[in-house]
């Protein structure tokens, strides 16, 4: 793998109203999912103009796997863009997907004003869409003209211009990945391919994002390395969700969480902790920022970026802790 200097910088996540290095620390931003019910797109909004005042250097919509998530990640970004002044990122994975409906999604979010994207292959989904399939049912579906890797997605991208390109990687290994090494010669790939910059898959692990991020500038890569952040709340789905994406949640939390089963309120308090105390490692040791995987809800992260801030913290009402019967998203639930 030849080594190569990056092109992206910290200030390449620049928004074109404020720049990212502009922005006061700590360097923060959020993701959201786009709603399917009514109840959930008054939430996104609710939540995006909440956490609007820790001005964060960018927000990120995901993307639905299968080809039609676009039309809802679009939505999501405008109503986002709405209520918050910061550069909003589009998801956009390719499994299921061909050359030309990649091409009209890239489209459509230049068209919308979006000038950076998140480039992924996007997750196996359980029944793979049945048009133009051309693996086997175990495989993912991937249309002869679409892109097996986001390498692939990435080159794609970058030959058509406009787009500031960011990808995902993984510290503790994507789970397909034959091997920790192979998986960071694979990251390297999408940054030769024209990436400028990843946010990370969430760990709880910080030695982890250490070691990953070393091997990466030992290959002569530059490349920022933004964190994504999980608070381990709501415990019992981000648990389930962690064996699925490989996100190692350590034994000592899962023994905590555990122990506060009947007790919404502590594990709640306890997720905030432990996110805090993670953020601020990781931020004094160099992360170029936190991306906070906000599940649409803004208790928690509210909580955490005051923390971070040093500002004073609110106690938050029981009644407020807790999903009830607010949506959450599918990968989720
Ligand atoms: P890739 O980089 O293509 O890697 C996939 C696997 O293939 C890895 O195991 C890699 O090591 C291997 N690989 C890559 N290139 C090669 C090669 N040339 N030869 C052999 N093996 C190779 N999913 C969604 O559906 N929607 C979202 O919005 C979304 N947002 C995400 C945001 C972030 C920050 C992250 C980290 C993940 C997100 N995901 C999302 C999940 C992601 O789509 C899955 O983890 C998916 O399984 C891999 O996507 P990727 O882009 O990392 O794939």
């Amino acid at each position: 793998m030849g080594s190569r200097r990056n092109r992206g910088s910290i200030s390449g996540l620049a928004s074109s109203k404020r720049s990212f290095v502009s922005r006061q620390p700590p360097h923060v931003s959020f993701e959201f999912f786009p709603p399917k019910t009514p109840a959930g797109w008054d939430k996104l909004k609710e939540t995006a103009a909440r956490l609007a005042e820790f001005e964060p250097d960018f927000t990120s919509v995901t993307f639905g796997a299968g080809g039609s998530g676009n039309v809802r990640t679009l939505e999501a970004c405008l109503a986002v863009r709405s209520v918050m002044d910061a550069d909003v990122v589009p998801h956009l994975s390719c499994i299921g997907q061909t050359r030309d409906m990649i091409e009209a999604h890239l489209e459509e979010y230049k068209n919308a004003g979006f000038t950076r994207i998140l480039a992924l292959r996007g997750d196996v989904p359980d029944v793979p869409p049945d048009a133009k399939i051309d693996a086997p049912s175990t495989e993912p579906a991937f249309p002869p003209d679409g892109f097996r890797y986001a390498s692939e997605l990435v080159e794609f991208i970058k030959s058509r211009g406009h787009f500031h390109i960011l990808v995902g990687c993984y510290p503790e290994g994507h789970p397909e990945a034959t091997s920790l090494q192979t998986d960071i010669d694979n990251f390297i790939r999408k940054i030769e391919a024209g990436a400028d910059a990843a946010v990370t898959q969430y760990f709880f692990n910080n030695a982890g994002y250490f070691h990953f991020v070393n091997e990466v500038r030992r290959r002569g890569l530059d490349t920022p390395i933004v964190v994504g952040l999980m608070p381990v709340w709501p415990y019992e789905q981000v648990a389930r969700f962690s064996e699925k994406c490989g996100a190692d949640v350590p034994l000592w939390i899962k023994k905590r969480m555990e122990g506060y089963q009947d007790d919404p309120k502590s594990q709640f308090e306890f997720a905030v902790e432990v996110a805090v105390t993670q953020s601020e490692e990781l931020l004094r040791n160099g992360a170029p920022g936190i991306h906070f995987y906000t599940l649409n809800r803004p208790e928690a992260i509210v909580r955490i970026c005051e923390h971070l801030r040093g500002q004073r913290v609110e106690s938050v009402p029981s009644d407020d802790i807790g999903f009830g019967d607010v949506e959450i998203p599918a990968s989720l639930s």
